[in-house]
């Protein structure tokens, strides 16, 4: 199927590969053919139900007004109300966005979840700004957008340099908006407030959950396995420490200014902690005293029996996946693998489990706190990542039997599986009238 080019605007490609939008839809394409979608049902699913794009201003704390944009994305509702994060970056983009609520699509039909696929962001730099700044974009930002979202439409959750007090903001604003409560529009909200327990290391959580079995399929187990991780964010930091705390030894860590690596031949590791502590007062990484320095390049061809890819798209291309030394990678980010890098991994037999499964812990704990705070019924810690576990587990299941059956990769199954649950949901709805 040919790529409709003149859907895709124009933005930064990753060395002269596909843009985001382009990479999903050249995923989407393959898949479609592979299950023989009819052309009508895969246009449908190629594009967006919905787009919302708002430009909004906001008062500096200088007084100056400035105006920024935003957009929220709904991919797809067959399967129940939208969910996605939103995302605060300078490279935010509406294809950006288009292309993380079609994964979340995917991704919320791999693992069985009730909801459609959706994401949002806002494009700016927020690490200058100052918290009041911040505050109030939010706030204007979910003023913008309230016409999209609410607990039965479309609900939205933390993604790239959005946290627990982001998604408390938004809670406030739509509820104020209403004239009552309404905790179930956001998920990934401080747990005094409606949050799940469990909430915050779950996309982390999972990560570890599919690194294990993935090991455990080659008769291997995460005790003594080295681990690299690029992106010592909300996923990288708790995928790091769960992996760790499963017996891995972390060699090397990274964030947008490049990081650290400790000699994968010589326990412990690197100190995570410490490493946290530093990063939690807004300092980069490769400023931390006392350890050695790498570049996001270096991690990435850092022998390492398991890779996770925790920052964000786009960062193994065709032009360096050649240098990657690891086994197994585990996709933390979204879309952090271009397709031409995929092709090149699995010719090198490097095991890729893909975003759409190995991310999933996320949306999967957000649906449980959507669904505790719907019931008004609050589950212990030890609940919720037994359920994640279960959920988990029969995902990267489900996913291996495809792979195994069809002989192909662990991507290419996951979307078979994720897309033909979503045509099963449009079939068996009808389409309207
Ligand atoms: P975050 O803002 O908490 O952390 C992102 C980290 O990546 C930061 O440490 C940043 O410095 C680093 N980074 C940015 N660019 C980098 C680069 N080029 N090289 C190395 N590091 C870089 O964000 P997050 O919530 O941890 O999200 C990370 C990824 O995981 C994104 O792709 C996001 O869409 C995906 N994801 C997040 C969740 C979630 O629950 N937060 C769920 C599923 C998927």
């Amino acid at each position: 199927m040919a790529t409709d080019k003149g859907q895709v605007e124009q933005r930064d490609t990753f060395g002269g590969e596909e843009s985001v939008y382009e990479m999903a839809l050249q995923q989407f394409d393959e898949a479609a053919e592979a299950l023989g979608l009819k052309q009508g049902i895969a246009e449908y699913l190629r594009r967006p139900q919905r787009e919302l794009t708002v430009n909004f201003p906001v008062r500096m704390d200088g007084g100056e007004i400035r105006i920024f944009t935003g957009y929220r994305v709904q991919h797809n509702l067959a399967r129940g109300p939208a969910k996605g994060g939103i995302r605060y970056h300078p490279l935010v983009s509406l294809d950006e966005v288009r292309a993380l609520a079609m994964w979340m699509t995917w991704k919320c039909a791999v693992t069985d979840i009730p909801y459609g696929g959706a994401k949002g962001g806002v494009t700016f730099d927020p690490k200058p700004m100052s918290q009041s700044e911040l505050e109030r974009l939010t706030r204007r930002y979910a003023s913008e957008i309230s016409v999209f979202i609410g607990p039965e439409k479309d609900i939205p959750a933390p993604d790239v340099n959005t946290n627990p007090q982001v998604m408390a903001w938004i809670m406030d604003t739509y509820s104020m908006h209403q004239g009552y409560s309404v905790p179930g529009v956001v998920t990934g909200k401080p747990v005094e407030i409606g949050g799940s327990l469990g909430r915050l290391d779950a996309t982390g959580r999972g990560c570890m959950i599919v690194a294990a079995k993935e090991l455990a399929r080659k008769g291997k187990s995460l005790e003594g396995a080295t681990v690299a991780v690029q992106g010592l964010g909300n996923v990288g930091y708790h995928a790091a420490r769960l992996l760790e705390s499963q017996g891995c030894r972390i060699v090397a860590v990274t964030d947008s200014s490049g990081g650290c690596y400790s000699d994968p031949g010589v326990a412990p590791g690197l100190d995570l902690e410490k490493l946290r502590d530093w990063k939690a007062r807004g300092m980069p990484l490769i400023e931390c005293p006392g350890v050695d320095c790498i570049t996001n390049d270096e991690l990435l061809a850092m022998p390492c029996d398991i890779l996770v890819l925790a920052a964000l798209e786009g960062q193994i291309t065709s032009h360096n996946a050649a240098s990657v030394r690891a086994g197994t990678i585990i996709e933390g980010a979204n879309g952090p693998i271009t397709p031409g890098a995929d092709a090149i991994l699995e010719d090198m037999g490097v095991q890729v489990v893909p975003d759409i499964l190995a991310n999933a812990g996320g949306v999967v704990t957000s649906y449980f706190e959507w669904i505790q705070g719907l019931q008004h019924d609050f589950w212990d810690q030890q609940e919720v990542e037994q359920r994640l576990e279960k959920i988990m587990s029969k995902a990267f299941e489900q996913v291996v039997a495809m792979s195994q059956d069809k002989k192909i990769t662990m991507r290419k199954a996951a979307l078979l599986l994720g897309i033909s649950k979503v045509v099963r949901a449009i079939e068996l709805r009808g389409i309207y009238p």
